[in-house]
């Protein structure tokens, strides 16, 4: 079998090779029959040989070589076919008067399909752009005006001739010329000039030539009929042949085109002969009336080509600047204006005068894209991008004007009162929230906007500028998101003080880091039964150089927006597991007490995180299941999978999930169910109700009931009286957390005042508890 695929492998091989070297055996066999022709030995066999493998080469070519489209190389064949015919009947035909009418028949015929096969050859290449053609039409008008003066017009004014010869004189010419058109195109337009290329070139100008030599012998009115005469149509024959049979043959049909159209030295070299044509004939051999007419003609046209040319040019530069502009000021993925665009059309609506509404702009954000993102892909993230463009193009009247000017940031501009505005706004968050179809799934987003107006008191203000209202847009969008998202809310100007503070703190955040402001304090999570600490939780606080201690609930929030919370977690984390490690070891704690540390949803979307806790745990020799992380409720909601990968993962490592703050968001049971949690904490708004609210005590009689039937530990938070404390040890609540207890302290402060029960008790056990 080895031996066998072997064989066939080598045959194949062999084929190949065969196949690669046919062209230039078929140019040799070609070359060795036109020295024959020539010496006169098998004169018509030799042509019919050259011919017929030429032909054949043609339409072997396609099938030999795999090209496609094949019509190209078949039309060029029959083509040969009817040249060939003509050449052989020619001498066979011809009359005294030097017709041969029979032959022309073939002859003309097979120059149209030759035409016909270049310039598919030329459309395959997408050769055919504005500019080849006006140049080639140049050299073509240069080329005919001279073929006319010089052989058509001599040819035609012999006497005693049939008018079908003086026209077919000037038949020929008139192919030659259009013949030098697609050269000229063909040779222009693309910058991969392969051999069979060149071949096929090469086989022009040959036909050229010989045309232009019976076109001389015509001229001078003798039909002289040489065997040397046929030399270039048979090395034509032969060329033409080479090049249907070399590899490269294949990417004869295939575009290849100049990345620009220049002015190149070789186009040049072309075109100047072509268009000083007129002149020199005008100077040389222009004589009679009808000469002048012809010379006159062809400079017209050739003065009218130019400027043509130089008219298309401009164009092309036109429309080259204008595809520029229109990418400079639009989005590429939804065909909508970009920042640039909209700050242009604002400013032009500032500074018209014309306008009686104000001019509202709505800056809208989409809510959780970065998490469609994330977690479907980035296809799935511009579908939904482009989708959200459609809706609003929907929805908005025609004058408003929408662009896009970030990742998932709308804006829409236009005129109106202010009830038109309001109702505007509506219409826009509403239309985000329909779900999109991304693939198989269906997302629902929401999308959280901020409006701001100019009066045309306002227009006038050399401080309201475009910019100025796209920023307080955005402030009064970030205040929305702020506020709980999905929503809209009008800018005022107290937003921009709250702006500059949170510009203030994420400054200074990036300092706290490096210059030693954080620190960790810790609150005990106390057992009821026991009244004594099983747990702390890590609370971090920021003394800051100037401002003095700022608390978590204005900074962390900041920290998440601004991606600093990666680093700051990871601190507490680290300091946290580092203290629990120095209690273990000087026994201020049992062995089954733990530490709560609280994660940011941004941390479980880190790619490090879990890894970064195993390396902390086992740094530290701490247990996993000696730390417990604090998650929110949105990470279940809105989390996407990273984070629920990275819940999963935390899992298998052994530490504890609990959800934080649980009431306060969706409080699914659903969400409990599907996501790896331990525990949950009760939000201290519940807990400070308690024994004043009665569905305040309903609720978390609820909660107590639906985490026991799912097995996850309960803990309460915010305890501040006995009274608290007594009704959630009723409901069932054995874990609280609290002022009750104490608030979060340093950690020689914790130590000391819980550690020491251990020794006024003698048990560690016990006091630990
Ligand atoms: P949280 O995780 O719900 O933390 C409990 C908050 O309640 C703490 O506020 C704590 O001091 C306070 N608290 C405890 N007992 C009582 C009480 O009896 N009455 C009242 N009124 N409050 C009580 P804190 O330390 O200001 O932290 C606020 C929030 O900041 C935390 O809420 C947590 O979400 C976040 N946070 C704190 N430290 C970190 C941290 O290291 N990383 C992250 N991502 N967030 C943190
Ligand atoms: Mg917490
Ligand atoms: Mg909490």
């Amino acid at each position: 079998m080895g031996r066998l695929s072997g064989l066939v492998g080598r045959a194949g091989a062999d084929t190949d090779r065969w196949r690669d070297r046919l062209w230039w055996i078929f140019a040799l066999v070609g070359v060795v029959a036109t020295g024959l022709y020539v010496a006169g030995v098998g004169v018509l066999i030799d042509f019919a040989l050259i011919g017929a493998g030429a032909i054949a080469a043609c339409f072997a070519s396609p099938s030999m070589h795999d090209i496609r489209p094949a019509r190209a190389w078949h039309t060029l064949g029959v083509a040969g076919a009817f040249m060939l015919t003509g050449a052989i009947l020619r001498p066979l035909v011809v009359t005294p008067h030097g017709t041969a009418l029979p032959a022309e028949a073939f002859t003309v015929p097979g120059y149209v399909l030759m035409i016909a096969a270049l310039a598919d050859f030329a459309y395959g290449r997408r050769a055919i752009d504005r500019h080849s053609v006006i140049d080639g039409l140049i050299v073509c008008v240069g080329a005919t005006t001279a073929f006319s003066l010089l052989f058509a017009v001599p040819a035609m004014s012999i006497p005693g001739r049939p008018p079908i010869v003086s026209v077919l004189a000037a038949l020929y010419p008139t192919f030659d010329a259009i013949l030098v058109l697609l050269v000229v195109m063909l040779a222009f337009s693309t910058a991969a000039r392969q051999p069979a290329f060149r071949l096929l070139l090469g086989m022009m100008v040959l036909i050229f030539i010989g045309d232009l030599a019976y076109a001389v012998i015509g001229n001078q009115g003798a039909f002289y009929k040489s065997p040397l005469l046929d030399i270039p149509f048979l090395l034509a024959f032969t060329v033409g042949g080479a090049s249907a049979l070399h590899p490269t043959a294949r990417e004869l049909v295939r575009a290849v085109p100049l990345p620009v159209q220049p002015w190149s030295l070789a186009r040049l070299a072309v075109i100047i002969p072509a268009v000083a044509a007129p002149f020199a004939l005008l100077l040389t051999v222009v004589e009679t009336p009808v000469e002048r007419f012809v010379v006159g003609l062809g400079g017209a046209v050739v003065v009218l080509l130019l400027i043509l040319r130089a008219v298309s040019a401009v164009q092309a530069n036109a429309e080259a600047q204008a595809r520029f502009e229109y990418q400079a000021t639009h989005d590429e993925l939804t065909g909508l204006p970009n920042r640039r665009r909209i700050t242009q059309i604002l400013t032009g609506m500032l500074a018209d005068p014309a306008g009686r509404d104000q001019v509202w702009v709505f800056y809208l954000d989409l809510d959780g894209f970065k998490f469609v993102n994330d977690s479907w892909g980035h296809p799935a993230g511009d579908d939904l991008i482009r989708e959200i463009g459609q809706r609003l193009r929907g929805i908005l009247p025609p004058e408003a004007t929408i662009a896009r000017i970030g990742g998932d940031e709308f804006v829409v501009v236009r005129r109106g009162t202010e009830a038109q505005a309001l109702e505007q706004a509506q219409q826009i968050v509403d239309c985000v929230e329909p779900p999109t179809r991304i693939g198989t799934a269906e997302v629902v987003i929401t999308g959280s906007m901020g409006i701001v107006p100019a009066t045309r008191e306002d227009a006038g203000q050399p401080e309201v500028t475009a910019d100025s209202l796209l920023r307080d847009a955005d402030t009064a969008m970030y205040r929305t998101k702020a506020d709980g998202r999905g929503t809209w809310t009008v800018f005022d100007a107290s937003m921009r003080q709250a702006v500059q503070e949170r510009l203030e703190i994420e400054g200074a955040l990036r300092a706290a880091l490096t210059g030693d402001e954080f620190h960790v304090l810790y609150q005990p999570i106390v057992d009821l039964e026991s009244g004594l600490p099983h747990g702390a939780e890590a609370l971090i606080r920021w003394e800051h150089p100037e401002k003095g201690v700022i608390g978590p609930n204005v900074f962390i929030p900041v920290a998440e927006e601004s991606r600093l919370i990666t680093g700051i977690g990871e601190f507490v984390l680290r300091a946290a597991v580092r203290q629990l490690a120095g209690w273990r070891e000087d026994g201020t704690v049992t062995d089954d007490f733990w530490m709560s540390i609280n994660v940011s949803p941004r941390q479980l979307t880190e790619p490090g995180f879990t890894a970064m806790v195993g390396g902390a745990l086992r740094a530290h020799g701490v247990p996993a299941r000696c730390v417990a992380l604090e998650i929110t409720e949105s990470v279940m909601v809105e989390g996407g999978d990273i984070s629920e990968g990275a819940l999963r993962d935390l899992r298998a490592l052994g530490v504890s999930i609990s959800v934080d703050d649980f009431g306060t968001g969706f409080s699914s049971l659903g969400y409990l169910r599907r996501h790896p949690v331990t525990s949950v904490k009760i939000d201290r708004s519940f807990v400070s109700g308690l024994g004043a609210s009665a569905s305040d005590e309903e609720i978390v009689r609820a909660v107590v009931a639906m985490s026991t039937a799912l097995g996850l530990t309960v803990v309460a938070e915010g305890v501040e009286t006995t009274e608290q404390r007594d009704v959630l040890g009723r409901l069932g609540v054995r874990l609280c957390q609290g002022w009750l207890w104490g608030r979060a302290v340093e950690a020689r402060a914790f130590a000391d005042k819980w550690g020491s029960h251990t020794d006024k008790r003698g048990s560690r056990e016990q006091a630990a508890v």
